[in-house]
This record gives C-alpha cells, structure tokens and sequence, in this order.
C-alpha cells in the first residue's frame, strides 16, 4: 500500500522501538540512509538499532555509527514495534525478515517496488533514498547534525556516482548544496568512497580483459569468475568504466558468486534495464539494477545476452 511522505513520519513518531535495515550488498545510499535514520530516531528518544545481513564494503566503514550496525545471528529475534526498511523492498533483506512480527514502514526510490503487501512510501524520481530521508527530518523536525549529513551527503553522492549520473535533479544538489553547510567536506567524501585496494584494481584490470561486445556494439558485458573473485570482493565503479564506450546503449558485468550464482549488474543509457532484472527476480531503476542468476557463468551470458537483445 502506497502511503505519503506525512503518512511515514506518522509512522515513525508513533513506534518506541525500531529496526532499521536495508538491502544486502549495501552500497552508500543503504548504510548511509540507516546510519542517518538511526541518529534521527535516537535524538527523537526512541530506541533504534540497524541490522543488515551482509558483510559492510571497507569504504563505508568510516561512516559515524558505522560500528553499531549488527549482522543477525542465526535465528535471531529482535523486539521491535516498526520495521522500518530503506532502499529496497523487503525481499531483498536476507535473514532480518525472520527477526521481528512488527509491521514494515517501507521508504523506497525503487520504480520496481509496488508496495504490495506493505506500507510504502516511494519517490521514484528522487535520486537516492537518503534524498528522501532528508524530507523526513525536515517533516520530523528533527536536526541534521554533521554526522547525518555525512551519512546523507554519502548516500547522495553515490548513488549518482557524484552528481553526474541522469537522477541528479535541482533538488538533489539542491540538499547536497544544504548539506554541505552542515560542515560535509565534498572532496574528503569522495576520495573515501572512491578509495581501491590493489587486489581491486587488479580486479579491475581482470574483468577489462573480459570485455566482450553484442550486438554491433550496442551492449558491453564483462565477466568475473569465482576463482577472478577469491582475490577482492567490491565490484563498485567496475561497470562505469565500460558504459562509457561509445555506441554502448547497454553494459553489463556478470559476477560469479558461488557455485550457479551470479550476480548481474546493468546500466543503460536508456534502454528499461529496471524490467530486465524484473524478469529474473530482481529490480533497480531504469538505466541501473541488477539480479541473480542460478547458473553457471556462461549460461548467464547467454541468457541475459538474449534478453537484452529483446529490450534493444
Ligand atoms: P548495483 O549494480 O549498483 O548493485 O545496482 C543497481 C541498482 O539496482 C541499485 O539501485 C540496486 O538497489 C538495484 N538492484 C541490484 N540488484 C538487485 C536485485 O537483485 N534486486 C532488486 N530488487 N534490485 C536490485
Ligand atoms: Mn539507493
């Protein structure tokens, strides 16, 4: 069920006792968005924990409060009276779903998420969930410290690869700009979040030799093996260096988890990427998202080479 913005801040005034989560294989906009709601929540007087079942890429690992974000251990339950879940809807939470009975508060920038089944509020148009957190603590009137601007600002900037991606709107530079008057150093963000590991450049320089091009040139795909994997685990700003290619219209990289699991990430200059990954069970926005697989490397090749071929 579709709710408003308003709607959600009542939610959120009303409930003592709050789980926040996001999806797993977080990137800046899901920790930053938690971290920030945690702080906000706290300062209201409530009592708020994160949990978020997955390993936390080492680049957010600055982020303040960073250190409270607990993993669920097998069979954990949390007391807890709102569910509160950000950038994603709630299938893609792992084990934090079994956690709690408490009713789920959804806010989302997901054009894939429905709201089925759950109280939603989505903006589709708003470049990263944290833009929308932003207008809670303004509906909430709770103050933006420099702490939770610095979770906002990351979120922000990620998630629009720093302000240069197509969802970077007035608005979004607009509370970057709002931000940054909190005391949010820009530059200092960046090279944080853009930091490598050698072992990760080197997996770059790997999945740059897989390169493969389809369809005349329109579509870009590279391809990580499990044994090219063993060595780093973040694949962030991979895909940007391929979807650049002139002529690319879509470009793709394939990340070979596990054994007949692959992780597809897409990015399209247009082309509804959001519905491709739909159709396998995933979801994302129109010119970015991303799904699994349940097969081998080459057969998620050719599956997904085919399916982006019908939605040229
Ligand atoms: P990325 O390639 O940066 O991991 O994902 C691009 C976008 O697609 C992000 O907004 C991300 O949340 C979304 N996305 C990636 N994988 C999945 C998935 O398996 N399911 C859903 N629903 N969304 C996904
Ligand atoms: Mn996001």
């Amino acid at each position: 069920m579709l709710i408003t913005l308003k709607e959600a801040a009542t939610k959120l005034q009303a409930a003592n006792k709050i789980l926040i989560t996001a999806h797993i294989q977080p990137d800046g906009d899901a920790i930053g968005s938690t971290l920030a709601m945690l702080q906000m929540l706290r300062a209201m007087g409530k009592s708020a924990q994160v949990f978020i079942d997955d390993n936390i890429p080492k680049n957010l690992q600055s982020l303040p409060h960073f250190e409270e974000i607990r993993r669920p251990t097998e069979g954990e339950h949390f007391d807890a009276d709102l569910l509160l879940i950000l950038d994603t809807s709630p299938d893609r939470i792992g084990n934090v779903r079994k956690m709690t009975d408490a009713p789920i508060l959804n806010v989302d920038h997901h054009v894939t998420n429905k709201g089925d089944g759950y109280k939603l509020y989505v903006e589709s148009k708003a470049a990263a969930t944290c833009e929308i957190v932003f207008k809670l603590a303004r509906e909430l009137g709770t103050t933006i410290t420099l702490d939770i601007a610095t979770c906002l600002y990351t979120g922000i900037a990620r998630d629009t690869g720093f302000f240069k991606f197509s969802n970077t709107r007035a608005e979004t530079l607009a509370i970057a700009a709002e931000l940054v008057t909190y005391g949010v150093i820009p530059n200092s963000i960046s090279e944080q979040m853009e930091s490598k590991s050698l072992a990760e450049v080197i997996g770059l320089r790997d999945a740059l030799n897989s390169l493969k091009m389809f369809y005349g040139g329109k579509v870009a795909g590279m391809f990580l093996s499990l044994e090219m994997m063993k060595k780093f685990d973040s694949t962030e700003g991979f895909i940007d260096e391929i979807r650049v290619i002139e002529g690319v219209e879509v470009a793709f990289l394939i990340i070979e988890k596990a054994e007949k699991f692959c992780r597809v990430r897409m990015r399209s200059r247009g082309v509804d990427v959001a519905s491709i990954a739909a159709n396998f069970g995933g979801g994302g926005h129109i010119r970015a998202a991303g799904c699994t697989l349940y097969t081998t490397l080459d057969e998620a090749e050719k599956i997904l080479v085919e399916a982006i071929g019908k939605a040229l």
